[in-house]
């Protein structure tokens, strides 16, 4: 509506962080040419074994993306066309998407509706005769309540896969994130906060699951030293179809980040308690909801919950503008949950096919708008803010007094929307 911001401009969010160590390291690789690797060496051999050390486990495969450390973790599994798979509907689109290329069936689960996490009370409800794993995605760096999900994987004995590609190094109940289940998965791209550039990694103490991960993407020397059963070892020379391998210079990239992770989620978590403590002094913003298990999180963006009904019914996209307008780097949810978008919505993609193969007689679900609401009332009601890795306390101060700023003005700015025909 006019006057002066509070805040100039938003401290730039600098991310992904490149070390001058990492330019030397990067320029050295390069003035040998150490840019392809075939087997298990160089830069890629220290990033799975700095995983396994780092997460206590017996086996790390680097691969291209996150995407395709989720497609391994499901031909690591052995999921076969039809299995049902319970997924969260909110979630990145590749946690659940490469259950497309394993011709599995996913079934969306709904999400708890003030922390935006596959609620696990709502898991059982949807087990069938077919169900055969359940894959979790532990949102924007909060761990889902692990207990809970394993408990229900035990007694009904299903396959269990994290998404960890927004938690690298979170905890819940004294236990790292990608260590539950049957096999994890992380994303290593460059917005992570351990960073390939692009890349990702799958981590399982399944020797089983690995050597099958192996075979899906990689070929001759890696296969060669990796597949040791009976079993798969025909298939060293052939693998099953896929070139998932890392980059050298982006496997380099996230050795030097992960030694940098501790570091980087202690200064993200202290910005996170600092804006904690602010927000819960004033109206209309809730801080984001903790759960007793979350021993540690892994705060990728800070996501606090909008309340209109205590700014005079200030819808959420007029608080954004008007926040965005006094100098807050604030949005809404980047994107609506899973169950929402077409490739989860038509039975006929007009690709002749959903799973990549073909596979005759897997029947996809069909989702409709509001069918599953909670995660849909997270996403109407959820903030974001950067997550800084570095001290930003003076700034977020004035993030807060700017939010003040416009509850205050609350009621005017309604008025002003309506007489613009905004409201
Ligand atoms: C980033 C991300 C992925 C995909 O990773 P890419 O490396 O971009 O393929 C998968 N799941 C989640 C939850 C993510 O955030």
């Amino acid at each position: 509506m006019g006057g002066d911001p509070v805040l100039a401009a938003p401290p730039e969010y600098r991310w992904p962080i490149v070390t001058e160590q990492d330019i030397k390291l990067v320029t050295e690789m390069l003035g040998r040419a150490e840019i392809a690797y075939v087997g298990q060496e160089g830069q890629v051999r220290d990033l799975e074994e700095r995983f396994c050390d780092y997460l206590g486990v017996s086996h790390a495969l680097a691969v291209n993306s996150g995407t395709n450390a989720l497609h391994s973790a499901y031909f690591g599994i052995e999921l076969r066309p039809g299995d049902e798979v319970l997924a969260p509907t909110y979630t990145f689109m590749s946690t659940v998407t490469p259950l497309f290329a394993v011709n599995a069936v996913p079934v969306l689960i709904d999400a708890d509706e003030w922390t935006g996490n596959l609620d696990p009370s709502l898991l059982e409800a949807h087990i069938t005769p077919r169900t055969r794993a359940i894959v979790v995605t532990h949102m924007n760096g909060f761990p889902v309540d692990m207990a809970a999900v394993v408990r229900v994987a035990r007694k009904h004995d299903l396959k269990l896969v994290e998404d960890c590609s927004l938690a690298h190094g979170a905890v819940s109940n004294g236990q790292q994130v990608g260590t539950f289940g049957d096999a994890a998965a992380f994303s290593l791209q460059s917005n992570k906060h351990v960073t390939a550039g692009t890349g990702g990694i799958l981590v399982t103490n399944d020797a089983r699951v690995h050597e099958r991960a192996v075979l899906l993407g990689h070929f001759l020397d890696r296969s060669r030293s990796d597949v040791r059963s009976v079993e798969y070892l025909p298939f060293v020379p052939t693998g099953f179809g896929f070139n998932n391998r890392i980059h050298p210079v982006g496997a380099a990239l996230a050795v030097a980040s992960l030694g940098r992770l501790d570091e980087v989620i202690a200064q993200r978590c202290r910005n996170a308690e600092q804006l904690d403590a602010l927000l819960a002094g004033i109206d209309g913003v809730q801080p984001p909801v903790r759960e007793a298990h979350v021993d540690r999180p892994s705060p990728y963006g800070y996501q606090p919950l909008y309340h209109p009904e205590e700014l005079d019914g200030l819808p959420i996209e007029l608080f954004v503008r008007a926040a965005a307008a006094e100098g807050v780097p604030v949005a809404r949810a980047k994107t609506p949950p899973l169950h929402r978008m077409p490739a989860f919505q038509r039975r006929d993609t007009g690709l002749g096919t959903y799973g990549h193969f073909g596979f005759q007689g897997v029947e996809y679900r069909v989702y409709r708008d509001g069918e599953l609401p909670r995660s849909e009332a997270y996403v109407s009601r959820v903030l974001r803010f950067p997550a800084y890795p570095q001290d930003e306390y003076s700034a977020q101060e004035l993030f807060v007094a700017a939010l003040k700023k416009v509850g205050r003005n609350a009621g005017a700015l309604v008025r002003w929307a309506r007489r613009e025909g905004l409201a």
